[in-house]
């Protein structure tokens, strides 16, 4: 019986443009269209950044509010999760969105180096953001965009800052940051199952790779993430028309590893999330 992958749809993210592709979701009524068609292909998760109408990133709670209320009237059950990226704001205003109780939000627990500054996740700011999802009931999806980030969620889940179980993302890709590397994915998967055997994971390739971590998280046994926050290209040459044309391509990449996309029920379980409303 072939075991359920949780497609994760990273529709706009806050770097790409309409001039890098015009396919990227900007408003709120491309955000919540193109996050439709991503989920009539197959994806059960929704990760969402908002944009102000000049296109630059933003961490308003009110453009949130309103994109959370389209997708859930469009999309029936698919898991809502909020950025708390550092791209979008800066300090507590990366968390405003939280109070909202999404279903997820993003939370990273480290710093590393992106492609032209440092990506500054101080402790203070980490730990604050935690106890929000606490408060609020929001399950954390941590991203790991490097080794440390690994041990730092697995202990914040056993001294309480964390609820368990954790749900991690292996990032790679990155300039400055973690390459593209099998060892370094296998090792990545492997220290997580040893420390937190509970957890389930994801993996996330930018740019070319998107597809590459897509067959690696496939092969291995985790979730996969694509969308046009990561990459913009079916190949070289061809822009992706949509975000539900990269699903399309995680999900034809399926049977080859004897795995299926999970429906929103399965999405929703795996993730111990509560059920839709
Ligand atoms: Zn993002």
């Amino acid at each position: 019986m072939p075991s359920p992958c949780v497609i994760t749809i990273a529709i706009t993210g806050s770097v790409p443009r309409k001039a890098d592709n015009p396919a990227v979701p900007i408003s709120l009524a491309e955000q919540i269209e193109s996050t439709h068609e991503a989920f009539e292909a197959g994806a059960t998760l929704a990760h969402c950044h908002v944009r102000n109408d000049d296109e630059s990133p933003t961490s308003d709670p009110e453009r949130f509010a309103r994109l959370m209320e389209g997708i859930q009237a469009h999309c029936p059950g698919m898991i809502l999760q909020l950025s708390t990226g550092g791209r979008s704001g800066s300090g507590r205003e990366r968390g405003g969105m939280i109070p909202l109780a999404p279903d997820m939000c993003s939370l990273a627990v480290g710093s590393n180096n992106f492609p032209t500054r440092v990506y500054e996740n101080a402790p203070e700011l980490v730990d604050w953001l935690a106890s929000e999802m606490i408060e609020h009931d929001v399950k954390p999806e941590i991203e790991a965009f490097d080794l440390s980030h690994v041990f730092q969620a697995v202990k914040m889940s056993q001294d309480g800052r964390l609820a368990k179980p954790l749900h991690v993302q292996f990032v790679m890709g990155v300039k400055n940051a973690m390459p593209v590397d099998r060892a370094s994915f296998e090792f990545f998967v492997a220290t997580l199952t040893r420390l937190a055997p509970d957890a389930t994971w994801t993996g996330a390739g930018i740019g070319k790779d998107q597809i590459t971590l897509n067959r690696w998280s496939l092969e291995l046994g985790g979730h996969c993430r694509t969308g046009l926050e990561d990459n913009v290209r079916l190949d070289r040459e061809t822009l992706a028309p949509s975000n539900a044309a990269l699903v399309k391509r995680v999900v034809a990449l399926c049977p080859e590893f004897d795995r299926r996309p999970a429906t929103v029920a399965e999405a929703r379980s795996l993730l111990g999330l509560r059920a839709a409303a």
